[in-house]
């Protein structure tokens, strides 16, 4: 055998909290940050590369596993309450649904999309969004046959080459909502946006603040983009915006660059070339929203990086900060896209990463959160032991955690693995117990020890616990 010679301590990569003005902790990997894009080489000992995870992406430890519970849990319930069912799509999707969907000229899939050709000779992409695929899964299953709207939710990685920064990852995380068919009713984009607000309200990731706009339908929105080209020609844009200018001039406005920002100040406002349908549209969802009290800004420059959406988009962040945490709208064009009837539809997507991040800033203490009441067994000797596999299995009958360390360690060593565990209770089994079928319940917290018949014991644990 030979021998592993890892030199780990001088080139794993430095992790470095960065705090954005007046608001969360980003944890980012500096060394990956350091370098620019290096055809996935990186920096450091490069025997030990391949010990790094592609750049720009992350592993997600166990120790972050209970903030990412609690995350998906209140999730799954606000879905599960108003009737969300939850899709799970494939990770790989042909890139075409993409270029057809999202749009080719977008960020996300004419910059961003990681694609990939099989031996087969298809042309598949890792999934830079969840939208699409949902209603390509809903049409393809002839969904539409179905009662209307069909409501669903999904929670998985999603993929996108971005510049890698802090709350900006390459595969990152997302869980969804989209009420697909029925009508195109101002309900359901309130219903979306109030969901993701209340699940942030509960997860307390601190003051919220969401932003509103309509970019219109197929009637009006032409209008408007030819005022925007009339209003943008000749004036001294970014390189992307004269690209913009040509492909996709609505997106004029989502110019994150300095220059641009005086450009976009007098630009002239979509809200003004509304339709009267889109502007009775708009009007209404704010209703609900004021009927909710849920509190919201007019951005008349939100446009959103995709080409399936109209009327309704919105984006919420927290307050003061330009990373949203949730963005959606309305699309109720992207099922025709893609080649099926007209089907109204809304949705939107939560980033996962950064509201584990900002729960994490917030909150530290979440790191130690307990999730569930916890018992330790601790047993001594081989007789103990052998006991302890199916004394283990009826505490899972009765879904309650018991750890045990199976050791051949002293008592002491393993209370000591029960403390650090975090246990409620050790249960200690030794031969003497064995012999007269007993086992011992001790309360971690007081250091009381009382005897119970090994054959009460589930119950027995169930009774503390109640009490
Ligand atoms: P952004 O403007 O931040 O680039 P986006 O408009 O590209 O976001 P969407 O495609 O609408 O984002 O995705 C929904 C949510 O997913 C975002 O609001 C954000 O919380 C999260 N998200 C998007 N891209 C990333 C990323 N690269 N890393 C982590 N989270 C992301
Ligand atoms: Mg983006």
């Amino acid at each position: 055998m030979g021998r592993l010679r890892i030199k780990l301590a001088s080139s794993m990569p430095a992790v470095k909290k960065l705090r954005a003005k007046n608001g969360p902790t980003y944890k980012v990997n500096t060394s990956v940050k350091a370098k620019p894009d290096s055809g996935e080489k990186q920096r450091g000992n490069r025997d030990i590369d391949f010990l790094m995870p592609p750049r720009g992406m992350h592993d997600v430890l166990p120790a972050d596993a209970p903030v990412r519970d609690k995350v998906v849990e209140a999730s799954r319930r606000m879905a599960e309450f108003y009737d969300f069912a939850e899709i799970n799509t494939p990770v790989l999707e042909k890139v075409e649904l993409f270029k057809r969907g999202v749009g080719e000229k977008t960020d996300i899939v004419g910059k961003e999309m990681y694609t990939l050709r099989t031996k087969g000779g298809d042309k598949l992409a890792l999934r830079p969004e969840g939208t699409a695929p949902v209603v390509r899964a809903y049409l393809q299953h002839g969904m539409h046959k179905l009662p209307q709207p069909q409501r669903f939710y999904y929670f998985g990685p999603f993929f996108r080459h971005e510049r890698p920064q802090a709350g900006r990852y390459r595969q990152l995380w997302q869980i969804g909502l989209e009420i697909v068919g029925g009508e195109s009713d101002p309900v359901y984009d309130a219903q979306i946006i109030v969901m993701f607000y209340r699940i942030l309200e509960e997860l307390k990731t601190g003051p919220l603040s969401v932003n509103m706009n309509s970019i219109g339908c197929r009637v009006c929105r032409p209008g408007y983009r030819t005022k925007l080209v009339a209003y943008y020609k000749g004036k001294d844009v970014c390189k992307d915006c004269k690209d913009r200018l040509k492909d996709n001039p609505m997106r004029l406005l989502d110019c994150k660059k300095e220059s641009c920002q005086p450009f976009k100040a007098d630009a002239p406002s979509i809200l003004d070339s509304l339709c009267s349908s889109c502007r009775s549209h708009l009007k209404q969802v704010l209703e609900y929203l004021e009927e909710l009290g849920l509190p919201y800004f007019m951005n008349p420059t939100l446009v959103r990086g995709l080409d399936y959406y109209n009327r309704t988009v919105f984006e919420i962040f927290p307050d003061g900060e330009d990373l949203a945490l949730v963005a959606g709208g309305r699309y109720d064009y992207l099922a025709e896209m893609l080649g099926g009837r007209p089907t109204p539809a809304a949705g939107a997507a939560m980033g996962v990463d950064r509201i584990v991040d900002l729960m994490k800033g917030e909150n530290p203490k979440l790191l130690q959160l307990r999730i569930k009441k916890k018992v330790f067994l601790v047993h001594i000797g081989d007789l103990a032991k052998k006991k302890s596999l199916p004394l283990m299995e009826e505490f899972r009958k009765a879904s309650i955690p018991i750890r045990t360390s199976f050791g051949k360690d002293s008592l002491s060593t393993q209370l000591e693995a029960a403390n650090k565990n975090r246990s409620d209770m050790a249960l200690i089994l030794g031969q003497k117990e064995v012999y007269e079928e007993t086992i011992i319940i001790r309360n971690m917290e007081t250091g009381v020890q009382e005897t119970v018949p090994f054959s009460k014991v589930v119950d027995e644990v169930k009774k503390r616990w109640r009490s």
